[in-house]
């Protein structure tokens, strides 16, 4: 089964927005064994959508559109829908009362112009939108299924994750996952994640290897391709395991798992508590923290590099006596050494030790944090440093 994307707004065309339902489209596709051939974008011009659509539907066998199904005077999705395949735009009464019952659910008061999301090619399915008010559409036609989708992405998502992928999957009798698992390393450089786990990435074929460098982590993706996500994931802890094998005691989570959650976690199996002094990490390790939710976190200062310098010692147990925590860890810029000064204390002892970035733009705020906390971690659980 052939499948393409068409986007559809305006926005997209000026760079207004970023698309991102594009990229989510993608994923989730590929995610259940669906090919996606093409993804075209397109302006909110009747002549255009009709043209690509006309030209997808030469290609594809399914077509997916997003955007341009709202109320305004620029939602012409299903105008051109209905021109192109020929079929008239009818008032539909279950997707009017569907209406109502949301505008009376919300409270809001419809509009003149929402009644045109209550019109249809003729022949075409509705596909509830929970979310919002624009339903999805599905239009089985002779050279191929049309399924619309709104462009909001919360709206989108959903309808495509519960409703369109499901169908789609049905309708073509397709089985096959590909499942993903990420294992996040911090602290080490994309370079020497490479190095020792380098011959994974060329030489697996399913599951695949790959690795990715953030600001925060090092993240390595397995891939497994399989009849379920069970089955996926079996094959993925085979992999999964020799990284780790290589990787001793880095892989500090998976998945979208944080260092900060991870240290938050270790902490409060602890029953310690941690409070913060930060200079050129700018409130970065707090900001993290508290994003975080981070229950052991009790509070930190931030202090400007010009005053608060050269007395970690001291500073780190002040802060600790004011915040009346278990744990605290204070950063401090060494601009002649070109790194920061890191200080931690436990119950189980104090930890010195050095990290080699010092410039406090966001990015190296990010760095200096991460691989702090990642210290942090690595001290808690005793490994071998
Ligand atoms: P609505 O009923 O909300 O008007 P719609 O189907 O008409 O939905 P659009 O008007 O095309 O959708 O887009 C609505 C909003 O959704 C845009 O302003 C934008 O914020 C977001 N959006 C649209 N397309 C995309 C996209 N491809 N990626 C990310 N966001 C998008
Ligand atoms: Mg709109």
């Amino acid at each position: 089964m052939r499948c393409e994307i068409l986007m559809i707004g305006s926005e997209l065309l000026l760079g207004q927005i970023v698309d991102t339902n594009a990229t989510d489209m993608g994923r989730a596709l590929a995610e259940n064994g669906i090919n996606l051939y093409q993804k075209t974008t397109v302006g909110d011009n009747p002549e255009r959508i009709r043209r690509a659509l006309d030209d997808a539907l030469n290609r594809a066998d399914v077509v997916l559109t997003s955007g341009g199904l709202g109320p305004t005077e620029d939602d012409i999705t299903r105008e051109c829908i209905a021109e192109l395949l020929g079929r008239p735009l009818e008032f539909r009464q279950d997707l009017y009362d569907a209406l109502v019952e949301l505008f009376a659910r919300f409270r809001y008061v419809m509009t003149e112009n929402n009644k045109k999301q209550a019109y249809a090619p003729r022949g075409a399915a509705g596909i509830e939108n929970p979310h919002g008010t624009a339903p999805g559409l599905i239009v089985e036609d002779a050279r191929g299924t049309i399924i619309c989708m709104p462009g909001v992405p919360g709206e989108l998502l959903p309808m495509l994750n519960e409703r369109v992928i499901p169908y789609l999957r049905n309708k073509f009798g397709i089985t096959g996952v590909i499942h993903s698992r990420v294992l996040n390393v911090c602290g080490l450089g994309e370079s020497r994640v490479d190095a020792v786990i380098g011959d994974l990435i060329k030489n697996q074929q399913n599951p695949t290897v790959g690795v990715l460098a953030y600001p925060d982590a090092v993240r390595v993706r397995i891939t497994a391709r399989a009849e379920s996500i069970e089955e996926a994931d079996a094959m993925i802890d085979v992999v999964d395991a020799e990284v780790r094998k290589r990787l001793p005691g880095l892989v500090m989570g998976t998945d979208s798992t944080t260092i900060e959650q991870v240290v938050d976690q270790l902490l409060l199996e602890r029953g310690w508590t941690l409070a913060v002094g930060e200079t050129n990490s700018g409130g970065m390790l707090a900001r993290r923290l508290v994003s975080a939710r981070a229950r052991s976190f009790v509070g930190g200062i931030v202090q400007s590099e010009h005053v608060g310098h050269g007395a970690i010692r001291d500073k780190a147990e002040a802060i600790r006596e004011h915040f009346g925590s278990t744990c605290v860890l204070v950063l401090e810029p060494d601009p002649r050494e070109r790194r920061t000064l890191a200080r931690f204390i436990s119950p189980e002892g104090t930890d010195d030790w050095t990290i080699n970035y010092v410039s406090s733009d966001e990015r190296s705020q990010t760095r200096i944090a991460v691989v702090a906390l990642e210290q942090v971690r690595r001290r808690i659980m005793n490994y071998e440093l």
